[in-house]
């Protein structure tokens, strides 16, 4: 795995080529394969699925668990890493006392449809909460909502929502539709009013994959925020927390406290109900870590315009159309970057800290 082009044959410019690729490798290396079939389909037609791999001792007293596609299109990036993983001997040997879990197209619906979304619009980041608790809406995305989806997509639309950023200013937007909303199931960020399918899935499927482990630790792989190629590690715990601690004592500063004030500018857009944030209701009983690693792609203001675009195409556009077809290619340049140089910073920031973070559980399980 020393090469460039080693390393972006991993990758994939598809859905069903992320997955075909996954699944061999994950057979090649005699990895336990668990797969979950969604009830929709890509937009081929294609069958689509949640894939589970796992690898390593089922005995043991810890798992490492890699997740990508919990932002649909974001999954070209994550499922690189993960086939990567599995194709190289030197990594897996790394797991000969730890499981290795890699959960393949969290959103498989949203990967095969160069969606950051899932099948219902909802943003699965925003939706990892308790239902059953009253959720805060966030009223004040109603305020921008029609800027954010205009009936029609184009220069006046544009300059709208340009004037309204330059009067409230570039926090203030981030900070009403970034964190997440639950008042228009059109909209953006949209984190949705009961539970997703994929949220059920893992519910179900990650307890049993980890029945026997004590200690979990948890990677979500994204993109689209960040420097080019840099992938920030970031979480959500407090500080003075034992979880805190250990990452912080795994990692050193290269690991974020979003809640600690060490994320900058950003901690006004701190979602509501990431999968990082609720390992503990996902796994009761276990000592877990949960972080996301942000690699980043394009500057911000493109990747929000991008995904504007793409939410008003699938709502009030037309897929089919040349347009159509521009705004796919704008989300996928914005959300994976077709280079090996990018590619190969990604293979070795994601397995510096899968490598960190199977060596601080290795600590703690002796
Ligand atoms: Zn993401």
């Amino acid at each position: 795995m020393s090469t460039n082009n080693v390393v972006s044959d991993g990758f994939s410019t598809s859905y069903l080529e992320s997955r075909r690729k996954f699944l061999e490798a994950a057979a090649a290396a005699g990895a336990e394969i668990t797969s979950i079939a969604h009830p929709e389909k890509g937009p081929e037609g294609e069958d689509l699925f949640m894939d589970f791999a796992c690898i390593g001792p089922n005995d043991a007293k810890a798992a490492v668990v890699v997740v990508s596609g919990t932002h649909g299109i974001e999954g070209f990036c994550g499922s690189g890493v993960q086939t990567n993983i599995l194709r190289d001997d030197r990594s897996l040997s790394k797991f000969s006392k730890i499981k290795l879990i890699l959960l393949h197209g969290h959103n498989p619906h949203g990967f095969a449809w160069l969606r950051r979304v899932n099948e219902d619009n909802v943003d699965l980041n925003r939706n990892y909460v308790d239902f059953s608790e009253p959720q805060e809406m966030n009223e004040a995305y109603l305020g921008v909502k029609d800027l954010v989806l205009p009936i029609e997509f184009n220069d006046d639309s544009e300059e709208a929502m340009s004037t309204w950023i330059e009067e409230n200013g570039l926090d203030q937007y981030q900070k009403v539709i970034m964190g997440g909303q639950r008042v228009d199931p059109d909209g953006i960020f949209y984190g949705g009013t009961s539970t997703a399918w994929s949220n059920k899935i893992v519910h179900d499927i990650l307890p049993k994959l980890t029945t026997n482990q004590e200690y979990v630790g948890l990677m979500d792989v994204h993109t689209g925020l960040g420097p080019y190629g840099h992938g920030d590690l970031i979480h959500s715990y407090a500080k003075g927390s034992r979880e805190y601690d250990d990452l912080r004592a795994w990692y050193g500063e290269e690991m974020i406290g979003i809640n600690a004030g060490e994320y900058g500018d950003v901690v006004a857009a701190v979602p509501r109900g990431p999968i990082v944030s609720s390992l503990d209701l996902i796994l009761p009983g276990k000592q877990s870590y949960a972080f996301v690693i942000e690699y980043g792609t394009v500057e911000f203001e493109r990747v929000i315009k991008a995904l504007r675009a793409d939410n008003w195409v699938h709502i009030n556009g037309d897929l089919n159309s040349p347009e159509g077809k521009e705004i796919k290619g704008e989300m996928r340049a914005c959300f994976y970057c077709e280079s090996d140089e990018w590619r190969k910073l990604i293979w070795d920031r994601g397995l510096w800290s899968i490598e960190k973070l199977a060596a601080g559980l290795s600590q703690l399980s002796g």
